[in-house]
């Protein structure tokens, strides 16, 4: 017993438990990429553009989708504003978040 408790702490881990790796959240239904428009300290909004076709015009129009989720504190120092990350769909955390941040794809390049 005492070999696996070392173990658990020896990893990076989080007390967070809102976090998908080291807390109890779990991640189901949709996932999404976008560019990170926004960082506060537990919460990141994401911003995709996405198509829609107007069949009355017969043209497609872009619009843009924002996305409040839940930045875990062990990879709140990682991600940056303009970052390109993915998201997935979790159980409603509070009023606006009802998404956790997974994994950054790219950095923003400057
Ligand atoms: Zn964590």
């Amino acid at each position: 017993m005492k070999k696996k408790e070392k173990k658990i702490v020896a990893k990076d881990s989080c007390a967070d438990p809102t976090c998908p790796k080291h807390g109890k959240l779990k991640v189901r239904g949709r996932i999404f990429k976008g560019y990170v428009i926004r960082k506060f300290p537990r919460r990141i909004v994401i911003e995709f553009e996405r198509i829609v076709y107007i069949r009355k015009y017969e043209r497609s129009e872009k619009r843009k989708t924002r996305i409040h989720a839940r930045l875990p504190t062990c990879s709140g120092d990682k991600i940056n504003v303009g970052d390109y990350v993915v998201v997935g769909e979790c159980r409603p955390l509070s009023k606006l978040i009802h998404f956790v941040f997974l994994k950054k794809v790219k950095e923003t390049e400057k």
